[in-house]
């Protein structure tokens, strides 16, 4: 067995254990290569048929290729995809770009509050239907308890203290100092009532895995990821005012491979081009410990 699929392994059996232990689960999607590496994944846990609700929190600022590849992929692989937006910030103006917020507030509005609200049942859920391929307000609004998400330990500095079953309490707060230890393949899955779980199977991946991964199987990915001919792409994605490309003439994964194997970003973060991690001074941490992803 490949180091591929060892983690590969060590992944589709958290999802697993996610699955058979928490009653009201759910999976995020980004968009992004590593969520739709944790979709690929699980896909593969349940030969084929992904069992969950996937949640993607809609800004209504991503880049509109992303959300063209979300639609298709979702009529296409029949997922249960259901989205969440804080519309009534977007109304009010609450957000960056062009209203009258900070980044780190449009954030905490477009996406912690959306996310917290859309999981809690609070926020209105939208549910695609695969007879027409439109979204449909769903009338579950039964809270999700746990959630598997796609994060890695090596994208930035606080995703490194995580867990693979990580607590938050009612408020969605983290406790970094007070989460359970997690030796082998040995994890704790059984939490006091009203905990919030969040489940992370990439945890041991880098993003020259996730490439290596996206090339070996084929996964289908946004576009973005790869220079159109301007001698750029995106090496993260979000939301359009505050993400920038990076410098690359890589066109596929395979070119994507060798650039990162040349060590040409080994000392730029991955998610240098993300302008809201840098805006409140102390990195993304104090954004995740109130419930950012
Ligand atoms: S990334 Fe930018 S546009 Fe998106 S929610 Fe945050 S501040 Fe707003």
């Amino acid at each position: 067995m490949d180091y591929l699929e060892q983690i590969e392994h060590k992944s589709i059996h958290i999802i697993r254990e996610a699955y058979s232990n928490f009653k009201n689960l759910a999976m995020l999607w980004s968009i992004g290569k590593d969520s739709t590496v944790l979709l690929w994944l699980a896909r593969k846990a349940f030969f084929g048929h992904v069992p969950l609700p996937l949640v993607h929190i809609d800004t209504s600022y991503k880049i509109p290729e992303m959300i063209e590849y979300r639609d298709r992929l979702a009529m296409e692989w029949k997922l249960n995809l259901v989205y969440g937006q804080n519309k009534e910030a977007l109304a009010n103006k609450n957000t960056f770009p062009d209203g009258n917020a900070t980044r780190i507030e449009c954030c905490s509005q477009l996406k912690t509050k959306a996310l917290q609200d859309t999981l809690h049942g609070i926020g209105t859920r939208y549910k695609i239907d695969h007879d027409t391929g439109k979204y449909e307000i769903w009338s579950n609004n039964e809270p999700f308890t746990g959630v598997i998400v796609g994060v890695r330990a090596d994208e930035e500095g606080s995703r490194s203290k995580e867990r693979y079953f990580s607590p938050r309490n009612v408020e969605n707060n983290w406790e970094i100092s007070a989460q359970p230890p997690e030796f082998w393949n040995q994890y704790k899955t059984e939490f006091a009532p009203g905990t919030h779980v969040r489940i992370h199977p990439l945890l041991d991946w880098t993003e020259l895995n996730i490439w290596e991964y996206i090339e070996r199987e084929n996964i289908p990915t946004v576009s973005l990821y790869y220079d159109q001919g301007e001698k750029q792409r995106y090496r993260s994605l979000g939301c359009y005012p505050c993400t920038l490309a990076v410098e690359s003439c890589a066109k596929n994964p395979v070119d994507i491979i060798e650039e990162l194997k040349t060590g040409k970003f080994a000392n730029i973060a991955e998610r240098s081009g993300r302008a809201q991690d840098k805006d409140d001074g102390g990195g993304l941490e104090s954004l995740r410990k109130g419930g950012y992803m």
